[in-house]
């Protein structure tokens, strides 16, 4: 594995770490307002991230190339509403795409097909994210200002299981 293929798959393990850490943060803020189920959904949200990390760690380590941490940046923490929270989600998700995407053509302007086929997964996968959280925010929108509303969403983000995400 060349080095700059090395260089920027850490660079995206440490993006799938930071992303961990961010969900984490929304999912500690939302069960601290008694959103039990929006803050599950989260919590599994992260630990699918720790996976995203580890895939790449793992892709890293078995072609020979030497995995390296840096210091994650702190999660903002507090939010407004549990709409600003997956707006925010969102948001990331979007940016994680592009990150992706670059990456990618990294591997590609190296001629690395190897770790090409590795991020055809991850380009898959940010469709589903963004699928997602694109989802998540517009139910609630749709929500806004009904707590029965929103109490239903509570209900039914609350049932996402680590096992829903195994499907691969
Ligand atoms: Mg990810």
């Amino acid at each position: 594995m060349k080095q700059s293929v090395v260089d920027a798959f850490n660079a995206q393990i440490q993006k799938e770490l930071h992303s961990a850490y961010v969900y984490m943060a929304m999912s500690a803020w939302l069960e601290a307002e008694s959103y039990e189920g929006f803050a599950s959904w989260m919590a599994v949200q992260a630990r699918e991230e720790m996976e995203h990390a580890m895939r790449l760690y793992k892709h890293v380590l078995r072609r020979g190339g030497r995995v390296k941490f840096e210091a994650l940046e702190a999660p903002q923490g507090d939010y407004d509403s549990p709409l600003a929270v997956f707006e925010e989600a969102l948001a990331h998700e979007r940016y994680i795409t592009r990150s992706i995407h670059e990456l990618f053509q990294v591997a590609a302007d190296e001629g690395d097909l190897p770790a090409q086929r590795e991020l055809d997964w991850f380009v898959d996968e940010q469709v589903e994210e963004e699928e997602n959280a694109q989802r998540a925010v517009d139910l609630l929108r749709r929500a806004e200002g009904s707590e029965a509303a929103l109490l239903m969403l509570e209900r039914e983000f609350g049932e996402r299981t680590d096992e829903d995400e195994d499907e691969d």
